[in-house]
């Protein structure tokens, strides 16, 4: 298995698993039932935890009308890529918007890389 993910998908996979984290802290909480105060805290955490989640989905939609709508050359699909490069969100084929990258090794860096490029350069 290839070991990046899409972006938007993983971010998408972080709040799925935020409201489960939630459900699951309040969940223990319940146990807790003869200390009003413990319970009260493992609830606080678990909303607080789902709030998150929403927050996430929410920024998931801004990153979402930023991202690149790209037919990926591969299989054929449509995806969203964030950023220089990123992975076809069905196959997991490396996509680059970027000509001088093309054909080379897929790295994460790369995003990062062009990130502190343009901080120096300012
Ligand atoms: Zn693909």
């Amino acid at each position: 298995m290839k070991p990046y993910k899409n972006k938007i998908n993983r971010i998408r996979s972080f709040a799925l698993s935020l409201i489960f984290i939630g459900v699951v802290i309040m969940y223990i909480g319940i146990f807790f039932r003869s200390n009003e105060i413990v319970m009260l805290i493992f609830m606080f955490l678990g909303v607080l935890a789902i709030i998150a989640s929403t927050v996430v989905y929410a920024w998931i939609g801004t990153l979402s009308t930023r991202a690149v709508r790209i037919k990926c050359p591969n299989c054929g699909k449509h995806t969203k890529m964030l950023g220089r490069v990123d992975m076809c969100g069905h196959c997991r084929e490396p996509l680059t918007l970027d000509p001088e990258l093309e054909g080379k090794e897929f790295d994460v860096a790369y995003n990062k890389s062009k990130m502190s490029h343009e901080e120096s350069s300012k």
